[in-house]
């Protein structure tokens, strides 16, 4: 196989942060997609409908000329969020999804939610209108090892959310281990989870074993080789609850090479590639439209993209740097060949 075309893909989690950032950012977030998740953990957060259509605004103000990538806008959980916000979310027209981080678990989520029994009302007004709650599935609890929290965050709180509200549209984003892709593929048809390209493409060895390498470094943590490969086996399975989300997250250079390195992975320079890598090796390429453009929209209730892309075996190289915002940055695989390349 030389080449092949797909349905445009959607990327259903990332991040573009703000500002000046969004000349960066925004078009490689639109580099072979349709459409985007944005996360809204700005500082201040995401959290009203009026906040998201300003901030929305700013991102279409980046777009690149005649590109028609359409960001699907998300508010952020706090424990003060109010019924009427999410009625008015639904109602919005470009709000598709609301975000739970429990407070404290990664990049500027310390205004996130304290205990999930804080926002019940909420979650029962975004069962009853149909919006989609999106997880990032960890326990913030210290005493939990950090290689632990997301099996314990299934056992502490998912299990019990699940039942408390059957019918709440749920998307366990960026799942890592082997028990998250167990529960997702085994529970009902409103829980489906994305997938980032370096929890596919990676373990913990390899950014650990012979010197720590900070752009593997992302939350939640790369976990042991079992883990990669039950999540390589879910995305390429072909089942409708698996599909593509990038966590594609913008730092610089030196806030990543640091005593104190942030937590984060900018896979959008070759994001589909990436993805196509890993279904090559695992001889699913029939597999990856599945992924990448139809199990989202399906999940979200929205047509596929009437365009499409193809991608061409050519050898090329990830760029080892890029120019981010007066800085630098360094993208996901920077220096790796990889066989399958984006045409234009
Ligand atoms: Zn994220």
């Amino acid at each position: 196989m030389a080449k092949i075309t797909l349905i445009q893909p959607d990327d259903w989690h990332l991040h573009l942060r703000d500002d000046s950032a969004l000349a960066t950012t925004v078009p490689a977030a639109t580099r072979g997609f349709g459409r985007g998740i944005v996360m809204p953990n700005l500082k201040p957060p995401v959290t009203s409908v009026a906040e998201a259509k300003a901030y929305r605004d700013r991102i279409i103000a980046n777009r690149p000329e005649g590109s028609n990538w359409e960001p699907l806008m998300v508010l952020y959980l706090t424990d003060n969020t109010r019924t009427e916000e999410i009625r008015a979310a639904a109602d919005s027209g470009f709000i598709y999804g609301c975000k739970y981080y429990p407070a404290g678990a990664t990049t500027n989520s310390d205004s996130g939610v304290t205990d999930i029994a804080n926002i019940g009302d909420v979650l029962e007004t975004m069962q009853e209108v149909g919006m989609v709650l999106q997880l990032h599935g960890e326990v913030t609890d210290e005493t939990i090892d950090i290689f632990d929290r997301e099996a314990v965050f299934i056992e502490r709180h998912l299990i019990n959310l699940v039942a408390q509200y059957p019918t709440l549209k749920i998307i366990f984003e960026h799942i890592t281990t082997q028990q998250a892709a167990n529960f997702v593929s085994s529970a009902g048809d409103n829980i489906a989870a994305t997938i980032t390209p370096q929890h596919l493409l990676y373990n913990r060895n390899h950014m650990l074993v012979g010197g720590i390498r900070p752009h593997l470094f992302c939350l939640p943590i790369l976990k042991r080789d079992i883990h990669q490969k039950a999540l390589i086996k879910a995305a390429v399975s072909g089942n409708k609850k698996f599909f593509l989300g990038t966590d594609s997250a913008p730092h610089t250079r030196d806030s990543k090479e640091s005593c104190c390195g942030c937590a984060g992975c900018f896979s959008h320079p070759a994001a589909v590639e990436l993805y196509a890598e890993v279904f090559d090796k695992a001889g699913a390429m029939d597999k990856l439209e599945a992924f990448a453009s139809t199990n989202g929209p399906d999940f979200y209730n929205l047509p596929y993209n009437n365009t499409s892309i193809s991608l061409k075996k050519e050898s090329w190289e990830i760029p080892s740097s890029l120019p981010f915002d007066g800085s630098e940055i360094i993208p996901l695989a920077a220096g790796n060949k990889l066989s399958w390349r984006l045409e234009s």
